[in-house]
């Protein structure tokens, strides 16, 4: 007899998306990745060398021509039709500093990020069916900067705290929810939230590189019956902007359990680990998820465990001087789509 956590049916599926050069890097560097039928990665050595190329396959591979809206269509669209239909999920860009995942997830206003377009889609999704049930889409967007949580919805938020109790699960005590009832009042906050992150421009290995951002969308459904009582269904979208991959990939790759060291970042390491577990419960049958192990992971828990559909857009950039990083993501990511 298997024991019951067997029967969870969490599924991962995961996206490769490889970034266009920018016009700087044109001029000095050279592509050093191909993409085949939209599910094959081919990386040359760095000599370019072709017989020494390396091959992983994936759900979904994205070469640089694809726009942010190709990427929610085929990749997060059928997703967000099971969110307003009372499941939970979670979406999150995973990569290397500068690979490109806050583009994927914010995006810019002539190519919108899967942040924005998943709300646009919920809010055509509602309108179609708002004849018959009331709907509630309510949002929060926090951040994780060395283990602190941040509001990004409050000018200057105060470090928040989690709690756990039975009828909630585990929650941000005071993170700030608003309901909404149109996309381009989401846009407002997400840019005015965005603008909130530690982030600092100048230097890649600072502050931007480690924060997370999280925004969660509950969707709630009333229906009513015939009998005229109503039943409320809910779903939730947690859409994460990770921090950079780079110090963690190096330290997983290597086959370790993963431990927390000085420079590397604690809810990252912890996601990975909850990942790889999830990948061994779904091959062996068992295995435990160490959720606890970091905010992060404890805010996500509801959107990884249970009946949850999860999408890791794992990012990469074209450019020969990103090549370790580069490799390094498309290990990680070949070994999260087993699960
Ligand atoms: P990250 O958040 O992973 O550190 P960014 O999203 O900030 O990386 O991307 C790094 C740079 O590459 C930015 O200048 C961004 O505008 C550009 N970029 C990333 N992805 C794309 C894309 N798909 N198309 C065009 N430009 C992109
Ligand atoms: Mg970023």
């Amino acid at each position: 007899i298997r024991p019951p956590e067997c029967k969870q049916t969490t599924t991962l599926q995961v996206a490769l998306r490889c970034r266009p050069l920018t016009p700087a890097e044109k001029s000095r560097y050279n592509a050093l990745i191909h993409i085949e039928n939209e599910k094959v990665v081919v990386v040359s050595d760095t000599d370019g060398s072709r017989n020494r190329e390396k091959r992983f396959s994936f759900d979904y591979a994205l070469g640089p021509e694809i726009k942010n809206l190709d990427v929610y269509k085929r990749v997060v669209s059928s997703i967000i039709k099971g969110v307003v239909q009372g499941l939970n999920a979670t979406v999150f860009a995973y990569g290397a500093t500068g690979s490109g995942k806050t583009y994927t997830m914010a995006g810019t206003p002539e190519d919108p990020g899967l942040m924005v377009l998943s709300l646009q889609d919920i809010f055509q999704l509602v309108s179609k069916e708002e004849k018959d049930h009331k709907f509630e889409v309510t949002c929060s967007y926090l951040e994780v900067y060395n283990e602190v949580i941040y509001d990004l919805l409050e000018k200057s938020s105060r470090h928040l705290e989690l709690r756990e109790d039975p009828e909630h699960g585990v929650f941000v005590a005071g993170l700030k929810r608003v309901q909404v009832n149109s996309a381009a009042k989401i846009l407002e906050l997400l840019h005015i939230g965005n603008s909130r992150r530690k982030t600092e421009r100048t230097d890649a290995n600072a502050i931007s590189s480690r924060s997370h951002a999280v925004l969660e969308i509950i969707v709630k459904k009333y229906c009513r019956d015939h009998g005229g009582s109503t039943q409320t269904l809910q779903g939730k979208v947690s859409l994460v902007d990770l921090a950079g991959s780079e110090r963690a990939s190096e330290t997983n790759n290597a086959g370790h359990k993963l431990r927390d060291g000085a420079n590397i970042n604690k809810s990252l390491l912890a996601l990975a680990n909850c990942i790889n577990a999830l990948g061994k419960r779904q091959k062996k049958g068992l295995a435990y998820v160490p959720y606890r192990n970091s905010k992060l992971t404890r805010i996500l828990k509801d959107g990884l465990s249970g009946n949850s559909r999860t999408c890791m857009v794992a990012t990469v950039s074209f450019a020969d001087h990103q090549y370790h990083h580069t490799i390094n993501t498309l290990k990680y990511a070949d070994r999260a789509k087993e699960i």
